[in-house]
Parts: structure tokens; sequence; C-alpha cells
């Protein structure tokens, strides 16, 4: 894609460390739920610091979301956002990524790496076409949950948290098992989602491949 200018409508803390960011759409970008974009900001010194990120609006809205995680001790781009205000500005460049919604499955998310899904699970909805997908979303506490209320509104009993560094009443704990996963996934599961960092996709597609799930099953990508 051509790189296109987009100028930031709204920039807020959706949790401690998580942006909500919504911008101005160019005419006639197009994109499938799951994709991401590379950006960089559009100002001196951070131009050419392209970095992907997901859209969690969907294709047809007139302005275009990004749910985006900081990190300030990378002192890189995402520590920069947290500087953005209204009508500062973004470079869109190439538009890609590997996850697409291929049918009903199991989505597994670590962090950040729900907002593919949350692109999916709003275009669904939309559709009327949420069906029995189910939301496996790993985290490290309660504070670091995504738009946790729409998620329970959206998945009802199929939204599943588990939380690695607390203990909640309601609330797995722990890792994602082979265990664990027990209770969601078996060989009659079509589809498994997963996204999040490198060692989470390693070891649930292990799991995943022990329950009874084949390579062309799972659909990842690496955040
Ligand atoms: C397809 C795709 C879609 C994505 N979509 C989203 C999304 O929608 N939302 C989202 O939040 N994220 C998303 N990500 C992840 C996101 O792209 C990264 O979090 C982002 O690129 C981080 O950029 P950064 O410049 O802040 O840090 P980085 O580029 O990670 O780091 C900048 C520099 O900091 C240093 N550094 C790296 N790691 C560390 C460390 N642990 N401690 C200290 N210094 C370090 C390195 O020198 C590095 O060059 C996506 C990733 C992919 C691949």
């Amino acid at each position: 894609m051509k790189p296109q200018i987009v100028r930031i409508k709204s920039i807020k803390h959706i949790t401690h460390d998580v942006l909500q960011i919504v911008t101005t759409k160019p005419p006639h970008l197009d994109f499938t739920p799951g994709q991401a974009v590379e950006i960089s900001i559009n100002n001196e010194g951070w131009k050419k610091e392209k970095r992907p990120f997901t859209f969690t609006c969907l294709p047809d809205c007139d302005y275009l979301e990004f749910t985006i995680k900081t990190y300030p001790s990378h002192k890189g781009v995402t520590n920069e956002l947290l500087h953005l205000k209204k009508n500062d500005e973004f470079i869109l460049h190439d538009i890609f990524g590997a996850i697409a919604y291929r049918g009903e499955g199991v989505f597994i998310a670590g962090g950040a790496g729900v907002t593919p899904f949350i692109c999916i699970f709003r275009y669904l909805q939309s559709k009327n076409k949420t069906g029995d997908n189910k939301l496996i979303f790993a985290n490290k506490t309660i504070g670091d949950i995504i738009i946790v209320d729409e998620l329970k509104k959206l998945l009802g009993k199929n939204f599943i948290n588990i939380l690695s560094d607390e203990i909640v009443a309601g609330y797995a704990h722990g890792q994602i098992t082979e265990g664990f996963l027990r209770a969601y996934i078996n060989d009659t599961t079509k589809n498994v989602y997963i996204c999040g960092p490198p060692p989470m996709i390693d070891a649930v597609e292990k799991q995943s491949s022990k329950l009874g799930i084949g390579k062309n099953a799972i659909i990842k990508e690496e955040m």
C-alpha cells in the first residue's frame, strides 16, 4: 500500500498499559478482520520506525481503531505513543497478517495477542454469527484484561480467563497447560487460533497437537 497519513481523533488508556487510539480512515482502505498494518509516527525521528498493529475496528467503520500495549522500557514506538495527543499523525504502510476467520473454533490469546480476535469477534457479532466460538485469554493479572466487559457480553460462558500472577475467584490460575485445554479442545475441534508471545504459541501448539489437533487446523500469529 502507498503510505497514507491518518490523524488521531482520540487516544486514551483502557488498562494501565494499553492505549485505544482512534484515527481518521483513508478512503478505499480495506482489510480483513485479524489483519494488521505497519504504522510509524509522523514526527521527526520516528517516520521510519514502522511497527505492526492490528485493526480492532470493523472494516466498514468510517474510522480506524488500534488497541496497543505500551512498553516504556523499550524506548521505542509504543513508548512514544504515550506522548501523542489528538491531531498528531500516523503513517500507515503495508497491511498484512496471518490470522483470518476460517470457521468456528477455540481462540487462545496472550495479552495484546487478543487484538486480531477482538476484530474477528466484533465482526462475527455484527453478522450474528458468534456461534459457539470460545476465547481463552491469558493475562498476568485481572487489571491486564483488555475490554473485559465487552468480551463478557459478546461471549458469555465462552469467555475463559486464566491469570498467571494473581489468584482471583472465578478465574483460572497459572499457565495454560494440556490439562487446562482439555476442557475446551478435543479431536472434533475444527480450528484453533493462537496469538501471543512466541513461547506461548509454541507451548499451546504442542498441547493442542497432543489433544488431536492437526497442523492444518492451527491458525497462529506471533506478537
Ligand atoms: C502482526 C502483528 C500485529 C500486532 N498487533 C498488535 C496490536 O494490535 N497491539 C499491540 O499492542 N501489539 C501488537 N503487536 C506487537 C507490536 O508490534 C509490538 O509490541 C511493537 O512493535 C513494540 O514496539 P516498540 O517500538 O515499543 O518496541 P520494540 O520494537 O519491541 O523494541 C524497541 C527496542 O527496544 C529494545 N527492546 C526490545 N525488547 C526489550 C525488552 N524486553 N526490554 C528492554 N528493551 C527491549 C530493542 O533494542 C528494540 O529495538 C503486533 C505484532 C505483530 C507481528
